[in-house]
């Protein structure tokens, strides 16, 4: 029965079996709290663009926008936040379908670099388009992870795109990966404004950004809880930062190795 692959809690001598089972349920328990703590949060974050759009709607219904300047200008903030509330609801779609996948996880073992790779290659045309160079730096040695491919590529992709968001033209991103004990390791590098000590310890809260960069790249402040969401409670693993102002930052993921688990 064991040897199929099939279920690895069968495969373990009985009394680890359950173990695995006790820790499953306290582990749902305090991410379905995390769950009902985000919902309230979106909801409230969905009434700020909603409520605009309908203020612009009704203005431009009533003929307030006397000429075409005006009318564009309405226009303009109802585009703008539609596309703040697609954002937002993209991001939300994808947390679900992880917290769907916390019951039905399906974990794999993969190559890390191959992973990494494809995030790569899928954020090559954004880098080119900004002027900016995406290069990597992965290990030659084989980084086995027990990964839902999904979801941890969906990690890799939000920290690229943020490295490339908070980088200003003409910078550069290292994507690197290696062997470290019994875990992998990968760090999403940029050349980019960099975070301060304090904006380090929230940039992983739910829709916390950072003042400055509200000019600078559209976000909702999603991407990085749910990073750490993938990481953390999906794989097991652990995400730390390292920046300084101006000069850049590197988001580290580390994972349990697949030999080691
Ligand atoms: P979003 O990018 O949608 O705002 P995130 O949760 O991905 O949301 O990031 C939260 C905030 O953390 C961002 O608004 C930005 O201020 C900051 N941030 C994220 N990644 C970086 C980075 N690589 N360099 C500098 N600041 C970053």
């Amino acid at each position: 029965r064991s040897a199929n692959g099939k279920s690895s809690v069968e495969s373990l001598p009985g009394g680890q079996g359950v173990v695995a089972v006790l820790t499953d349920i306290t582990h749902e328990k305090a991410i379905q709290k995390r769950n009902a703590e985000f919902v309230s949060a979106v909801s409230h974050e969905m009434k700020t663009p909603l409520s605009s759009v309908r203020a612009y709607v009704e203005l431009l219904a009533d003929g307030d926008a006397e000429d075409e300047a005006t009318r564009e200008e309405f226009l303009g903030v109802i585009h703008s936040q539609t596309e703040r509330l697609q954002r937002l609801i993209d991001n939300l779609l994808n947390l679900s379908r992880i917290e769907a996948g916390v019951v039905h996880v399906n974990k794999a073992p993969r190559s890390l670099n191959e992973l990494l790779e494809e995030a790569v290659n899928l954020l090559q045309p954004a880098a080119t388009h900004k002027q900016m160079r995406l290069v990597t730096d992965l290990s030659p040695l084989y980084l086995g992870v027990l990964a839902d491919r999904d979801t941890l590529l969906q990690a890799a992709i939000n920290l690229v795109s943020n490295a490339l968001k908070y980088t200003p033209e003409g910078g550069t991103v290292t994507v690197r990966s290696r062997l470290a004990d019994e875990s992998v390791v990968f760090e999403v590098q940029d050349t980019g404004v960099g975070l301060s000590p304090e904006d380090r310890q929230k940039v992983f809260e739910k829709f916390y950004r950072v003042k400055k960069d509200q000019q600078m790249a559209a976000g909702t402040g999603l991407g990085l809880p749910l990073v750490k969401h993938i990481v953390e409670d999906v794989h097991g693993g652990r995400i730390e930062v390292e920046s300084e102002l101006g000069r850049g930052s590197t988001f580290r993921i580390i994972l349990p190795s697949q030999s080691s688990s």
